[in-house]
């Protein structure tokens, strides 16, 4: 029986890891160059955390989670979202104490979500996100959309970022009464899911995939309407910052995010290119989940980029792949000092390699070139009664014999 990978879970090898891995780097520096520090949480938590931070009434724990009783008992979870773990780790060690504020970190890992695989769509996924504390800025808001474009453009990816506010829990109280009052009569057209949310979270109907109230019915009462004149204020610098730092952006008053600790700013920023799943990344303001998971009142914002989607939006030439170098011995008598030749190689620039089973000097050179070495290097029978190698240029085919210990004009001819 071939055992197979777990269901929406995938491999990672050979150049599409070189690029991942290139790709993750890029993000680093991105985000280090702005002074977010990162930080790691565990895979997984007490199922309680994400019912709490998420929101009960959220398809990611309603019908997402990856969760299991382990051999005590405890009801632990696959992490499906990044921010509830952070949040936490933010309250148990105190950092909102501890920490000079505001404070700016970023994560990068996996995530689990049980959703039915496809293009874009994956049961173990990854993220980028970063989460900041303790600012309750618009201006803040405005850099971290900012970041996120900037990882984007970095790759020279176009996308299009929609900003909306969801207000406060006094705002929201109103649009919440308006929307029950306008989807009461409509109810008819909303899915099973969408009749349910009506009762419990009824601004989640405008996420709804499946019956679309968003785009099948006019005028939808807009939360833009209803804002108190704080988050008014807060959502009108938003919008000054945004265009300081240079980042275009459409309103959207119909963004809510499908997770209950969000006010204030929501956003979302799409693909200009990429098919159906093209919503690479998305976040806001959640000023109330520090304090209901159990930590003082604490202002928070943050983002979460999808890694595959981000991956795939990248051009596949986009990143170079390293060249490689391979050495190989003629004969049994010629392996030893391949060996010493290896350990004096290694550190150097050329990606060197040793194939120490020896060999005839046609198989080498087929397998040279089936690694698509820039040089090849030989020691023949005759090389090594001298210690010498043979250098062989791959592209141009030229070849010279050099000193095994001479590195300095190997890597001088290698140039
Ligand atoms: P969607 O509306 O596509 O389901 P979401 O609202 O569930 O997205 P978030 O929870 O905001 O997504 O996660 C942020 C980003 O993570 C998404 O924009 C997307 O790029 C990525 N993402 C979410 N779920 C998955 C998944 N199952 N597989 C791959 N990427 C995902
Ligand atoms: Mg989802």
């Amino acid at each position: 029986m071939i055992l197979s990978a777990v269901k929406g879970m995938s491999d990672l090898y050979g150049s599409r890891a070189i690029r991942w891995t290139k790709m993750e780097e890029t993000i680093k520096k991105i985000v280090a160059s702005s002074n977010f520090t990162e930080i790691r949480t565990p895979i997984v938590e007490e199922l309680a955390l994400f019912k709490r931070g998420v929101g009960e009434s959220t398809d990611v724990v309603q019908k997402e989670m990856y969760d299991f009783l382990d051999k005590k008992g405890r009801h632990i979870a696959m992490r499906p979202e990044g921010t509830a773990g952070v949040a936490r780790a933010f309250v148990e060690h105190g950092l909102g104490l501890n920490e000079p504020l505001p404070l700016k970190t970023f994560y990068i890992g996996p995530f689990f979500r049980y959703e039915r695989p496809q293009k874009g769509r994956y049961r173990q996924f990854h993220q980028f996100g970063i989460e900041v504390f303790g600012d309750e800025t618009p201006q803040i808001d405005a850099e971290l959309i900012f970041t996120a474009m900037r990882v984007l453009t970095s790759f020279g990816i176009q996308a299009e970022v929609h900003v909306n506010s969801i207000g406060c829990q006094k705002c929201r109280a109103d649009y919440r009464e308006k929307l029950i009052s306008y989807f009461s009569t409509k109810k008819e057209g909303l899915c099973e899911d969408c009749r349910n949310r009506l009762e419990i979270n009824p601004l989640r109907l405008l996420d709804c995939k499946v019956c679309d109230p968003k785009t099948r019915c006019a005028d939808i009462p807009k939360i833009t309407e209803c804002l108190c004149d704080d988050c008014r204020g807060h959502f009108e610098q938003l919008q000054r910052s945004l265009t300081i730092f240079g980042v275009p952006f459409v309103v959207d008053p119909f963004i809510v995010r499908g997770l209950d600790y969000y006010t204030k700013t929501a956003f979302e920023i799409t693909a200009i290119t990429g098919g159906s799943q093209n919503a690479v990344a998305g976040g806001g303001r959640y000023d109330n989940l520090i304090h209901d998971i159990g930590g003082a009142q604490m202002p928070a914002t943050g983002f979460a980029m999808g890694l595959e989607r981000l991956f795939d939006l990248i051009p596949e030439d986009f990143f170079e792949l390293p060249q490689v170098s391979v050495g190989y011995a003629l004969s049994e008598d010629a392996v030893d000092q391949l060996v010493a030749f290896a350990k004096n190689m290694a550190g150097q620039p050329l990606n060197f390699f040793a194939d120490y089973k020896p060999k005839k000097l046609k198989k080498a050179l087929q397998k040279a070139d089936r690694v698509a070495a820039a040089f090849t290097f030989i020691i023949g029978e005759d090389e090594a009664k001298e210690h010498l190698i043979l250098v062989k240029n791959m592209e141009t085919g030229e070849q010279k014999t050099f000193a095994q210990n001479d590195i300095e004009t190997i890597l001088g001819f290698c140039r």
